[in-house]
């Protein structure tokens, strides 16, 4: 089967294994044969609004099995990143998930509109106003690390809109200060190594829905890729995208067959 091709799989979540709040047919059996079959598993999302648990416990809802050590959120990432480079204190535009990873890796939230800042860290925040983004903007102006958990343009509700998403709330701070952020979520190399790591293995398949972001990160890896026809990107897009996936999918149920 072409999923023998490899030792650990990637999935991306919506798109891939869910759409929004509907299972997609099949894709709970496919994982468990995956697993039967030896494959190495984790689950990587850009949304660092969830911890880990809610995560897995959104795929057990959605007929998937999931522990929440398979998870990487962008959150988890971003926090295990500020750790390892000695970050203390951060200013935190974003929700519980990004907020609990980092203080669970010693970094810590600061509150109110702090003066001082070692990091301004942005994700997606519902809750975000003018003196958040005022705040972000001035720390990040004076000098602190300015880092994304991710950049995704926009978020999709429940209802089939979009939202503004972190990189819009991040466009707002960018642009009033003329700093780029490092970006740790797809399509950047951050959250796919910190998931092949957490999966284990050394032969990966990015198998993802959206050829700009999951495609594109395992382009940037130099990883196969396989794209599933079941969430955003096109059979067509795939062919006029400048990232190429290794491999176009119905759905999932053709990682368990030949190629
Ligand atoms: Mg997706």
């Amino acid at each position: 089967m072409l999923a023998d091709l490899y030792d650990a799989l990637l999935f991306d979540l919506d798109g891939v294994l869910y759409l929004g709040s509907d299972p997609i047919p099949g894709a709970g059996d496919v994982l468990a044969a995956l697993r039967a079959a030896g494959k190495r598993v984790a689950f990587v999302t850009n949304n660092s609004s969830r911890r880990p648990e809610a995560v897995a416990a959104h795929l057990l809802d959605m007929g998937v099995q999931a522990v929440a050590e398979e998870v990487e959120t962008s959150a988890h990432t971003t926090a295990a990143l500020l750790a390892a480079r000695g970050i203390r204190s951060a200013f935190v535009v974003g929700e519980e998930g990004i907020r609990s990873a980092l203080e669970e890796v010693g970094v810590s939230v600061l509150g109110g509109f702090p003066v001082e800042a070692d990091a301004v860290v942005v994700g997606f925040d519902r809750g975000a106003d003018y003196p958040k983004l005022r705040t972000a903007a001035t720390l990040v102006a004076s000098g602190a690390a300015f880092v994304a958990t991710n950049a995704d343009a926009s978020f999709p509700a429940a209802d089939g809109t979009r939202w503004p998403g972190a990189g819009a709330l991040l466009a707002a701070i960018e642009t009033a200060t003329g700093r780029r952020a490092e970006v740790v979520g797809k399509p950047h190399p951050p959250i796919l190594t910190a998931a092949l790591e957490r999966a284990g293995g050394g032969r990966p398949l990015m198998v993802g829905d959206r050829l700009d972001t999951d495609i594109a990160g395992a382009d940037g890896l130099d990883w196969d890729s396989a794209l599933v026809l079941t969430g955003i990107s096109t059979r067509s897009e795939a062919v006029a995208s400048p990232w190429r996936p290794t491999f176009v999918l119905e759905d999932l149920a053709a990682l368990l067959r030949d190629p």
